[in-house]
């Protein structure tokens, strides 16, 4: 293997590597619980606690109905019952009885009110469950895609970790000096593929008498734009 080959065979493997330590690291910050399913599960909790206030309020309701049911019963028996002969009494009992006739009627009304926000509330709060349970799942699904991915990739890392301590091995200190330095000042990377003239880096037109020190690949070519190593085919 040429001089250059073998440098653009490392950089190859460290390219790798960075795109792998890098979806590892993406995969890291993804697993777990996402906002999402945090907000669906307030969203429940919110649904069921508005559920359970109605709920509360329909039988305090209910309550008071029959308290109010039981109220006339006794009333009416006292009324026609024909034990009460006072007719002042009489007229007393039926204005009371008229009375709680009306608030019984109104109480009915706010029943019914309460009912069907009772109904509302629960449709709300079924939502909100079958919502949950639908990101949990999709959750669950996508947290297994991840880790499987995950374990797949470490398998790679460590892999590609091997690969890149033989390939240096195999380099002198001299070039993996410089191609350190330039990995570093060149966003990763240091050698670039120099195609029909171009570097592949930066873009740049090179002379052909570059070009053609770069085929030989027994000298280290630089870039004369982005000072890259240039790696000939
Ligand atoms: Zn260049």
């Amino acid at each position: 293997m040429h001089r250059t080959e073998r440098l653009y065979t490392l950089q190859c493997t460290d390219s790798e590597l960075d795109r792998v330590s890098r979806r590892l690291r993406e995969i890291k910050a993804s697993l777990g619980e996402t906002e999402e399913l945090r907000q669906a599960r307030l969203d429940l909790e919110e649904a069921e606690k508005a559920l359970h206030k109605l709920q509360a309020r329909l039988r305090d309701l209910e309550l008071e109905n029959a308290g109010l049911g039981d109220k006339i019963k006794a009333n009416e028996q006292r009324l026609y019952g024909g034990t009460v002969k006072n007719p002042k009494e009489l007229t007393s009992l039926q204005e009371e009885n008229a009375y709680l006739r009306r608030r019984r009627s109104h109480l009915e009304d706010v029943i019914l009110e309460v009912m069907i926000e009772v109904e509302e509330a629960q449709e709300r709060a079924d939502g909100a469950q079958k919502h949950l349970t639908q990101v949990e799942e999709q959750w669950r699904v996508e947290q297994e895609r991840l880790t499987a991915e995950q374990a797949e990739l470490q398998d790679k890392l460590h892999a590609l970790q091997e690969r890149r301590q033989t390939l240096r091995a195999a380099v002198p200190p001299d070039d993996l000096e410089i191609y350190d330095d330039l990995r570093r000042r060149r966003g990763g990377l240091a050698v670039s593929i120099l195609k029909e003239g171009i570097c592949q880096g930066c873009q740049m037109s090179l002379p052909s008498s570059k070009a053609q020190q770069a085929r030989q690949g027994d000298v280290l070519v630089f870039c004369g734009s982005c000072d890259r190593i240039l790696y000939a085919r």
